[in-house]
């Protein structure tokens, strides 16, 4: 397993604890829209979450397969976002339509270098929250972070050292990372990024769900 998989499981776990920033938010609750990938992981740490706060006896630190037994076995289904519905935006998730107020049609694009366009979304609490707009074939320029960066693919897909990306898929990248996205052939990519998202869990929920992630 690798940095950027245990960081979007954490980051998964903020948004279950309702610790993170709102763009950040808004693209988890996105991502759930659009994938299936991590709905199901989602609810197994909703159903953590909601057996803590009764007070369940924890197992002791490592004995993972125990707990998740003892949560499965109490059976808590919780609701996860639905697929976005058919009115919707063909390209932008409804939790993104409502988090913008309007959809693709109403973002106001600044082109940024050739194929390569920018819409500032937003930036709340340090966190920097974009939409980018890549030509089909196109190379982002080479980068590193200072902080981390969450992508989230809205349409066509890109590739860079980490992988390959496509609608719905959610790529997670921290100042370990150096890389040079490029937007596949034949689809031009639209993206949802956020600059700076935070990647560590704190506070007691924290504490209580960290030794589901890391192992
Ligand atoms: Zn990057």
């Amino acid at each position: 397993m690798n940095s950027s998989v245990s960081g979007l499981d954490t980051l998964l776990a903020r948004y279950v604890t309702g610790d993170v920033p709102e763009p950040v938010r808004v693209m988890l609750q996105a991502h759930l829209e659009l994938s299936g990938k991590n709905r199901g992981f989602v609810r197994d740490l909703e159903a953590l979450g909601g057996a803590m706060l009764e007070g369940l006896e924890p197992a002791p630190v490592g004995d993972r397969d125990k707990r998740l037994a003892e949560i499965f076995a109490q059976d808590q289904e919780r609701p996860v976002p639905a697929p976005a519905d058919t009115q919707a935006d063909p390209v932008l998730p409804a939790a993104l339509v409502h988090y913008l107020g309007h959809g693709l049609d109403g973002v106001r694009w600044r082109s940024q270098l050739p194929g390569l366009k920018v819409c500032a979304v937003d930036n709340p609490d340090g966190v920097e929250a974009n939409l980018y707009w890549i030509r089909a074939g196109t190379a982002m320029p080479h980068h590193t972070h200072e902080g981390s960066e969450i992508t989230l693919v809205l349409k066509g897909a890109f590739s860079d050292v980490t992988g390959h990306y496509a609608r719905g898929d959610l790529s997670v990248a921290d100042e370990t990372v150096d890389h040079r996205p490029r937007a596949g052939e034949g689809e031009d990519c639209i993206c949802f990024a956020v600059i700076d998202a935070p990647l560590r869990l704190t506070g007691p929920i924290g504490r209580f769900l960290n030794p589901f992630l890391k192992q």
